[in-house]
């Protein structure tokens, strides 16, 4: 079966504070590989991955901000037909949990009202020596607002790929 061969498509926008981890998450994703220098991505819209869920090939097309968040520039058009949403903050840093909300209130503007929300707590390879995030405190959050939540490590891979592969069975589940 070919890269083109598909039955759904999905688009699934990353957002989040600058520096949170959304680009290495979406290279390991896709690539299984980790930048330690942060690579660039102005140029890169997306990446694509596609996998089977129930059966189905599905296909995930996988926005990245390309750096824009830095300057809270994120255009509408980055949010059109959007079907899920990972928000990501920095177990490490607590303003970047703290601006989940501003995040949110983005997405609630400009995204789809079924959207499919996940609250993504990065660097959890490093929840020993620098957590500023509890998991508790963040699964209530996310459970207040009717979010998945997952903590990963872009770094070592954890949880990775369970949680992409998480919001892309939720969004399955919700097509008509
Ligand atoms: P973005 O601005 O949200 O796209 O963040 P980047 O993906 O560019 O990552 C920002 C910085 O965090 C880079 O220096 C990465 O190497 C580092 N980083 C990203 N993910 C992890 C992680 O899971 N663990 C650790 N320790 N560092 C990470
Ligand atoms: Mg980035």
């Amino acid at each position: 079966m070919s890269e083109d061969d598909y039955d759904y498509l999905f688009k699934i926008v990353i957002i989040g504070d600058s520096g949170t981890g959304k680009s290495c998450l979406l290279s390991r994703f896709t690539n299984d590989e980790f930048s330690l220098e942060s690579k660039s991505t102005i140029g890169v819209e997306f990446a694509t991955k596609t996998m089977p869920i129930d059966g189905h090939q599905i296909k995930a097309q996988i926005w990245d901000t390309s750096g824009q968040e830095r300057y809270r520039a994120i255009t509408g058009a980055y949010y059109r037909g959007a079907v899920g949403a990972l928000l990501v903050y920095d177990i490490t840093r607590k303003s970047s949990f703290e601006n989940v909300d501003h995040w949110l209130k983005e997405l609630r503007e400009h995204a789809d009202n079924n959207i499919t929300l996940m609250l993504v707590g990065n660097k959890s390879d490093l929840a020993e020596s620098g957590r500023q995030v509890s998991v508790d405190a963040a699964k209530e959050y996310a459970s207040d607002s009717e979010m998945l939540f997952f903590e990963t490590s872009a770094l070592n891979a954890d949880n990775v790929d369970i949680a992409f592969k998480t919001a892309f069975e939720r969004v399955y589940q919700k097509v008509p």
